[in-house]
């Protein structure tokens, strides 16, 4: 276990923070740029990253498990990919043509990832999914997708619906309700969607085959964040490629967030074999990116040969230099080698986080694969999104954790998929443990609140 002795706890508030988020909310609505920042009650100014670790401007440290929501593989300020970038913003940050290092990035990531054999770059994982979407559309001549009940995939209309559900709303088991997201999403948009459940391999090929007429493709992504970091069973996978297979309805693969599972990403992995993926994260080494890859002959929608493409993509920024370049560090260095070792470490906190859970009776549980994990308030592991959701209880529970984490100096992500990187070691996995095993003691009360569970 490792020394705490000189550590006093951070507050909830530093005064800095305070401050900044007074002028925040006089020119953003909430006072946040993304209603993703965490906030407990006002969100954490930072001040700048170290490897594994953030300092926040009231010069409070801690190790960072968030990483930009998973993005930073490297952890903060990797001097490869500040080399990379600094060099590439002497010699011109954007042009109106294409560069060779665009052609770097890709070439490693089609050696890498299996049925990836053509791609095209974006600015975000949002850009990725919508475009895989168009292109499974515009391949097919279909209008419709399904996607799972819960998965997080962006700001697109059509995989924003059922993203929010609730008991209140995701009605009948066997053929869950597509829900709005926002008002005054178009009814048309959720009478495109249909709403699979993770898991449920029964559920998936009666509603794919009871649509397939109508269906671009199947949306999934093999270990969806949001909707619990559940492990997907092999015959849920075969079961959404077999089915999509035999009505001639594309797999669409979102990896932005999963690609980090492996050197050839969470699909090969799980036995998964998408027609189409869409990336992000990971790949552009801390700068913006999105990708759209997969099989030649569906991304040949893109293709203009001599006229005009099936599906014309464009984009000021797409393929932006700086963007290549810092992917293209990020990713020379995470070789097999950084794979493994971030695989070791994850099974070794998530093994440590079981082992306390059991020491103490707790109504919790980990999942997670790689270098990603979530603690569960449940005795059970969730095995798809409606048993992973958070009641009230279960909601004030987990709130509690990362606040605790917080005072202890941890960035631990609320109902989210927390995240390890290449800088860190044993000794961050014992803090980890040594907070979580503190958590245990210290909010038994608490806890007990979740007993039945
Ligand atoms: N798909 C998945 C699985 C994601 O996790 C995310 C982002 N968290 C996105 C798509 C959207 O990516 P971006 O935030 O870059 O638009």
């Amino acid at each position: 276990m490792v020394e705490q002795a000189a550590f006093s706890p951070h507050p909830p508030v530093g005064p800095r923070s305070a401050e900044a988020f007074g002028r925040a909310r006089r020119v953003f609505p909430d006072g946040t740029a993304r209603v993703t920042i965490e906030r407990d009650p006002i969100p954490r100014y930072m001040h700048h990253g170290e490897g594994a670790f953030l300092v926040d401007i009231d010069g409070c440290r801690f190790l960072d498990l968030n990483g930009n929501f998973t993005t930073l593989i490297h952890g903060h300020a990797f001097p490869p990919v500040i080399e990379a970038v600094t060099q590439q913003l002497r010699s011109g940050s954007c042009f109106a043509n294409p560069t060779e290092i665009e052609i770097a990035l890709a070439e490693l990531l089609c050696a890498r990832i299996p049925h990836l054999e053509r791609i095209r770059f974006v600015n975000s994982g949002t850009e990725a999914v919508m475009f895989a979407i168009k292109a499974a559309r515009a391949f097919t001549g279909r209008p419709a997708i399904a996607k799972i009940e819960g998965a997080y995939h962006g700001a697109y209309d059509w995989v924003e619906v059922s993203q929010a559900a609730t008991p209140q709303t995701w009605g009948d088991p066997e053929h869950p309700a597509a829900t709005l997201y926002y008002r005054g999403m178009p009814q048309t948009v959720l009478d495109d969607v249909v709403i699979l459940r993770f898991n449920d391999a029964e559920g998936a090929r009666r509603l794919i085959a009871e649509h397939a007429g109508r269906l671009a493709a199947v949306l999934v992504d093999p270990m969806p964040s949001r909707g619990g970091l559940l492990s997907p069973s092999p015959d849920f996978v075969s079961t959404i490629q077999e089915t999509a297979r035999r009505h001639g309805i594309l797999v669409i693969g979102d990896e932005v967030l999963n690609l980090r599972q492996g050197y050839e990403g969470a699909s090969a992995r799980y036995g998964l074999a998408p027609d189409l993926f869409a990336l992000g994260k990971i790949i552009g080494g801390g700068l913006p990116i999105g990708a759209i890859g997969g099989r030649s002959e569906v991304m040949a929608v893109f293709d203009a040969g001599s006229g005009r493409p099936v599906l014309p993509q464009g984009g000021t920024f797409s393929a932006n230099p700086l963007s290549m370049a810092a992917g293209l560090a990020a990713m020379e260095a995470l070789d097999r080698a950084a794979f493994d070792h971030l695989e070791r470490l994850g099974d070794r906190l998530r093994d440590g986080l079981k082992r306390i859970i059991a020491r103490h009776g707790a109504p919790l549980n980990v999942t997670g694969a790689a270098s990603l994990f979530r603690i569960h308030p449940r005795r059970r592991p969730p095995h798809e999104f409606r048993e992973a959701f958070l009641g009230p209880r279960e909601d004030a529970v987990m709130k509690e954790l990362s606040r605790f984490f917080s005072a202890n100096g941890i960035a631990l992500p609320n109902a989210a998929a927390a995240c390890l990187s290449t800088p860190m070691g044993d000794d961050d996995i014992a803090l980890v443990a040594n907070v979580f095993d503190r958590f245990l003691d210290e909010r038994a009360a608490l806890l007990d609140t979740l007993k039945g569970e």
